[in-house]
């Protein structure tokens, strides 16, 4: 048996990020950018108001309650036709530009027209450049809007929008190809024979792959021959940047995709018992010659489920560009026992957790654990580390990892 950390290592060790293509701002979210972004306009461009009123001369309201000449209205997108003077006030929306010689907006709910229009009442005393809005409040030019390597959010995209830009260099999300393998799977709608069982991985990492950003491509069920996988993963190095197989990696008579893989990725490849449980089992390589990685894991649902969390998303990761590959592990209290035997492993426990009244987190459940019971874990949000002993207990706190932090119960 290997340890985890040695496991991961082999995977993650010559794993790179993706060539950056350039993608539309609206395709971009979540992509990790691949060239930082500096801004050549600033933002605003130009004074405008933040509110809807008029647009004046400060000085003029010096003494409180003054009455201002209405010398027209600009809305937003329009330039004034003249200026505002001495005694003038000009009706302003918000988001349209200052007129020349007005420097302060009174907000129109502190003001009150007379009956044909012509004139309007300013309560308060108005500061100079109140309610005005000045070019590059927001984005100055120069200044760096994307730093390269950081993961676009929406905001972010909104800002890359302020300038005018409508595409930028990312690294792709990596596409993935998903294989099922085995004698017993049948997909949706099939008569099942007795002895056979629904092929679950499959749609499972499908779905897996696209909640954390990436690009899952179908590459069905294979039987448990030799050539069929071979085919199948070839097919898969060829269309995907990765392969994800289940089934097939342990001891059993017929469980070929070990060495099938090992032959697809003849100059590096690795069939590993890992120091985990569930999901010992574990084979990974990269292909020859594209260096896609394939990763074999296990075909219990439960088990694939976590080598997916432990190994296969942190190496997509990788290949997506992002830097912070592992979601986050937090210490958490234990609101229940959570005792093992001692095996050598790191036991890998699915939980519920939610945050409490005292600050911090706190373990409330432990799944029914069993690498084949998947309704059992499917909606915990984390993964407990148990680590080899004899486990621990009510009040200690145990390393989680966070699947899910909305999902609490
Ligand atoms: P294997 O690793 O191929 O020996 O499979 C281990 C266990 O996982 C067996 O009980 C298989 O029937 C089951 N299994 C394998 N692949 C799948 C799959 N795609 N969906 C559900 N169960 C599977
Ligand atoms: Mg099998």
């Amino acid at each position: 048996m290997i340890q985890v950390g040695e496991a991961r290592e082999f995977v993650l060790e010559t794993l790179h990020a993706l060539a950056p293509v350039e993608r539309a701002l609206a395709d971009a979210l979540g992509c990790v950018a691949s060239e930082s972004v500096v801004a050549t306009e600033p933002v605003p461009g130009f004074s405008n108001s933040s509110m809807d009123g008029y647009a004046l001369r400060a000085q003029d309201t010096s003494t409180g309650s003054v009455r201002l000449r209405v010398t027209g209205t600009v809305l937003a997108g329009q330039v004034a036709s003249r200026s505002v003077h001495s005694g003038e006030a000009m009706r302003i929306m918000t988001g349209a530009a200052i007129p020349d010689g007005a420097d302060a907006v009174c907000m129109i709910e502190e003001t009150s027209v007379d009956l044909d229009g012509g004139t309007v009442q300013i309560q308060p005393v108005i500061i100079p450049g109140q309610f005005v809005r000045h070019p590059g409040d927001d984005v100055a030019v120069g200044q760096l809007l994307i730093e390269s390597g950081s993961e676009l959010s929406g905001s972010q995209i909104g800002v890359l929008a302020s300038q005018g830009l409508a595409s930028l260099m990312v690294h792709p999300r990596p596409r993935v190809g998903v294989l099922s393998t085995g004698d017993e799977l049948a997909g949706p709608g099939d008569k099942l024979a007795y002895g056979q069982i629904r092929d679950v991985n499959r749609p499972m990492l499908l779905a897996l792959l696209r909640q954390s950003g990436f690009t899952p491509i179908d590459l069905g069920i294979a039987r448990d021959r030799e050539d069929e996988i071979t085919q199948r993963l070839q097919r898969g190095v060829d269309e995907c940047d990765a392969v994800v197989a289940t089934g097939g990696v342990s001891v059993g008579d017929v469980d070929f995709v070990k060495t099938m893989l090992a032959q697809v990725c003849s100059s590096r490849a690795r069939w590993m018992q890992v120091a985990m449980r569930p999901g010992k089992p574990f084979a990974f390589g990269t292909a020859d010659p594209c260096g896609a990685p394939i990763f074999g894991l296990p075909g219990n649902p439960v088990s694939t489920r976590v080598s997916f969390e432990m190994f296969v998303r942190p190496a997509l990761r990788r290949l997506a560009g992002h830097q912070l590959l592992d979601r986050p592990l937090v210490n958490m209290v234990l609101d229940c026992d959570m005792t093992r035997q001692r095996d050598g492993k790191l036991h890998l426990v699915h939980v519920d957790f939610r945050a409490s009244d005292d600050g911090r987190h706190h373990v409330v459940r432990a799944s029914r654990q069993g690498s084949h019971l998947l309704s059992a874990v499917a909606d915990a949000n984390g993964i407990a580390m148990i680590p080899d002993g004899e486990g621990l207990h009510t009040g200690d706190l145990a390393r989680v990892m966070i699947l899910n932090s909305e999902l609490s119960h």
